[in-house]
């Protein structure tokens, strides 16, 4: 097939392209571009106008412009302020304008007298003359005058050192049309027709040097379904492949799953029970479950994960739950010891710094199969721990797993059941991408009489009125928490801030009451004594940084004091809010911030103030940073997408999920469609094989 010799073509390495020898590539690869496909989908960030150059006399003061002409006069001024000006008289055939540039002497040696000068800039009157503050100049050398570069609408693209525009604009158009006859359209005619898409290489070559906007535009859209098909695709792909693998079909509805549920203190909420139902299904079925629950903090995401890993044990399988930090993992175990205290069933606890020889027994018990159930840290995936038979596995990704570790785990057993919580929820359009090859569970509603948590953003000199509150809770008998922003707890940190604070609030401000400190690097028992004393209501204010985000459960706290809250994201801040709220009380949160802050963190306060619905304070984060902030950009750089953007493309997502999960479904290996899939091989392949957990 003439087609598939050519494809090797594309993708090999960029110094093979045209114009890019040993020395470009390097600076291309800086780039991220590492083939000539790469070079191709190198997209501009913005574009110039630059096909209406406007007479000098016909300028406008306040508008950005774009002139063209011949240099006069340069001169070269120093102000006061050690400011130093470059000025140039430009000359057209209606008029004289002076450019300006700022603290750029290096020109004074490139702009020459009777050169031919491109400017665009900001136009203005001063003195009585006119002026254009230049930020963008090309001079014209003659014989490109009317190429890349002019009287067109020019692209603009993210470079490197050493690397120019003018460079970069050249080489992709030299391979556009060098490799003009490979780009070939991978997308079914049927759906072209459907979308009113235009040709592969009709959008490649207006979103790189648009002949119009509307081509531009046309371009776009044709390249963001482009994207996002191919990748929903290779999601539909690899999901059809764990549905033809064999799994474990679990027996459910036993009489102690029932038993379980009716030794609640309360019923299930029917979101509960709706997902319950559908994570039974899949553990009853003969294929691998590769499921994703969602739901917001505090929706009891807990239980459900319980009776999936139950189910599995009295099927007579050993089943694991993975968690991010020690504290939760520590937290889950508690809580599961507690809810399963009625079957009789004991869960074991394996993180990292256990003594040796405890934690040698726990290895041996999981290998010989006398554990069934272990809750444990990454430590769950060191080498030296094996099942006899995992059944079941239950990741509370918190975002924070990298894919390779969630993958160990699955690969712990042969084909287990997977099941991935998320800690706070994710905007749809990144869970259809991300998590786009799981079956997605969604809890979309919280247990009832929960009251939503009135939060108050304060200015940190508003300290006072904030202890006078919190004292008054504690004298009802309620208790707090005093939130400290550390983002990274490791070695280098510095506590001392937190510490201080801790000392402060227990002498200066709450001596009648008892203050305690807890932080990531205590040692595992003493965070552990900390908590129970904490549940035990015998501390009355907890002092924490960031580790008690996920997962801790005390009911009776019913105020958390966030200091520092700009310096939170959202996700983190909604987290934390999470802690309160849990029991009848009305719960309260106030964010302390500096006065200064950025116009972001503004945002994220009043988002906060706002809502206490999970999803739509997800979209709104998604909104203000971006999916590679939202994810880390690690884990999200798996899935770089070059175009398509999940806010504003969300319609576009939608529609190109649902027609490539049909293709997948009518032709599951792609048969008649060589070209889609060897494309979507070479692109996402590499990257998702890594995904495979989801
Ligand atoms: P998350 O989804 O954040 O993990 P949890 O599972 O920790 O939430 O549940 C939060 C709290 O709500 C726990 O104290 C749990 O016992 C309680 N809970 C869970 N389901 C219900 C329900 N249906 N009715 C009342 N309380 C519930
Ligand atoms: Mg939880």
């Amino acid at each position: 097939m003439p087609f598939l010799n050519k494809m090797p073509d594309l993708f090999s390495p960029v110094r093979y392209a045209k114009g890019v020898g040993e020395r470009k590539a390097v600076l291309l690869n800086r780039l991220g571009i590492r083939t000539i496909y790469d070079l191709l989908w190198y997209l501009p960030t913005y574009y110039e106008d630059r096909s209406h150059i406007v007479p000098i006399s016909r300028t406008s003061p306040g508008k950005r412009q774009v002139i063209q002409g011949k240099i006069h006069l340069i001169t070269q001024l120093k102000t006061q302020r050690n400011l130093s000006i470059i000025k140039a008289a430009v000359k057209d055939d209606t008029g004289v304008i002076y450019a300006i540039w700022y603290n750029q002497d290096y020109l004074t040696k490139i702009l020459k007298r009777g050169e031919r000068i491109v400017l665009s800039g900001k136009i203005d009157w001063s003195f009585g003359e006119r002026q254009i503050k230049v930020d963008d100049f090309e001079l014209l050398s003659g014989k490109e005058e009317d190429s890349l570069h002019l009287k067109r609408i020019v692209p603009f693209y993210p470079l490197t050192e050493g690397l120019s525009q003018r460079n970069l604009r050249r080489i992709i158009k030299n391979n556009l049309e060098d490799k003009s006859s490979y780009l070939v359209d991978v997308l079914p005619e049927k759906l072209k027709r459907r979308y009113c898409l235009i040709s592969f290489k009709e959008a490649l070559n207006n979103i790189h040097f648009p002949e119009n906007f509307d081509k531009q535009r046309k371009a776009r859209k044709r390249l963001v379904f482009e994207e996002l098909f191919l990748l929903q695709c290779a999601l539909a792909l690899r999901r059809r492949r764990y549905k033809e693998e064999e799994g474990i079909s679990f027996k459910v509805g036993d009489g102690l799953i029932k038993k379980f549920i009716s030794s609640l203190p309360f019923s299930l909420t029917s979101s509960q029970r709706r997902v319950i139902k559908e994570i039974l299904e899949d553990m009853s079925l003969p294929r691998p479950m590769n499921r994703l629950l969602q739901g917001d903090v505090g929706s009891g995401k807990t239980i459900i994960a319980t009776i999936g890993l139950l189910t599995a044990v009295v099927n007579g399988y050993q089943a694991a739950l993975m968690a991010p930090t020690e504290i939760l993992a520590q937290q889950h175990w508690l809580n599961l010891k507690y809810l399963l205290k009625p079957l009789n069933i004991q869960p074991t606890l394996l993180v990292s710094d256990l003594p040796q020889r405890e934690k040698r027994t726990i290895v041996e018990g999981i290998r010989e199969g006398k554990i069934s159930l272990v809750i444990g840290t990454h430590a769950l995936i060191q080498e030296e721990v094996e099942f006899r038979n995992l059944g079941m596995a239950v990741i509370d990704e918190q975002h924070r797993f990298g894919v390779m570790q969630r993958l160990s785990l699955r690969n712990k057993g042969r084909s287990p059941d997977v099941l991935v919580m998320t800690a706070t929820p994710i905007p749809r359009t990144l869970a259809l991408t991300s998590y786009g090859d799981l079956d997605l569970s969604v809890i979309d509603e919280m247990p009832p009489g929960r009251k939503p948590v009135i939060t108050r953003w304060m200015n940190e000199k508003r300290r006072n009125l904030v202890y006078q509150f919190v004292r008054e809770r504690l004298k009802e008998g309620r208790q707090a928490y005093f939130v400290y922003p550390l983002i990274e707890e490791s070695e280098s940190m510095d506590l001392k801030p937190a510490m201080d604070m801790a000392r402060k609030l227990q002498s200066e401000s709450f001596p009648e009451y008892r203050v305690q400190l807890l932080h990531g690097r205590m040692r595992r028992e003493e965070k552990e004594e900390i908590m129970q004393r904490f549940r035990a209501g015998k501390i009355n204010i907890l002092a924490s940084t960031t580790v008690i985000e996920v997962g801790v459960d005390v009911p009776n706290a019913n105020v958390m004091v966030i200091e520092n809250a700009e310096r939170f994201g959202l996700a983190q801040l909604h987290q934390l809010r999470g802690r309160v709220g849990r029991g009848k009380e009305q719960a309260y949160c106030f964010l302390l911030t500096g006065e200064k802050i950025s116009q972001e963190a503004v945002q994220r306060m009043k988002v906060m103030c706002k809502t206490n619905d999970g999803f739509r304070i997800a979209e709104e984060d998604l909104r203000l940073r971006g999916p590679g902030e939202f994810f880390g950009t690690r884990q999200w750089g798996m899935l770089n997408l070059r175009i398509a953007d999940l806010v504003r493309d969300s319609k576009m997502l939608f529609l190109a999920r649902k027609e490539a999960f049909q293709l997948v479904k009518d032709d599951p290996s792609l048969r008649s469609h060589p070209e889609l899939r060897e494309n979507i091989k070479r692109r996402f392949d590499t990257r998702l094989e890594l995904a495979k957990v989801g």
